[in-house]
């Protein structure tokens, strides 16, 4: 069983699989890095359901070209139906790197289930660190592969 894509360490059938086969989430951080894992695998109907209906968009557009790496939790915090997140999250879109810095609000609807509402999001560009590991996960420096 490989990672799980929210980089928790912990294998995805012990971590956000069961989560995204339709198992209600035991707090916001682990809907959010549920959400996240998402947004990595491309599973737009998750990202849908896991979504506040109040909230939630119309259309659901995931662009192909973008490439998730690295999820960094700072904080996270609920007070009964009411979650909040506070992360950031690596990402690579077509030839730019970026990173998102996002405090998200979750609410927790009567059926149970911890949902997305929205969030502040700050958007700022993130490259890698020439001598750093790769994002891409090769093992090589950055420089010398995909920087
Ligand atoms: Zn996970
Ligand atoms: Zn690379």
């Amino acid at each position: 069983m490989p990672a799980c894509p929210c980089g928790s360490g912990v294998d995805y059938g012990q971590c956000c699989q069961p989560l995204h086969n339709g198992q209600p989430a035991a707090s916001p951080q682990a809907l959010m890095r549920s959400r996240y894992a998402a947004f990595a695998m491309e599973l737009a109907d998750y990202l849908r359901a896991s979504w506040d209906a109040e909230t939630r968009p119309a259309d659901l557009e995931l662009t192909a070209d973008t490439y998730w790496y690295r999820l960094e939790i700072h904080s996270a915090a609920e007070q009964g139906d009411d979650g909040q997140v506070h992360f950031s999250a690596y990402f690579r879109e077509g030839s730019e790197w970026l990173k998102l810095t996002e405090l998200s609000r979750f609410r927790r609807g009567a059926d149970g289930f911890w949902r997305y509402l929205d969030g502040q999001a700050a958007f700022s560009c993130c490259v890698p660190g020439r001598n750093d590991s790769c994002p891409c996960g090769s093992g090589r420096k950055f420089k010398k592969c995909c920087g």
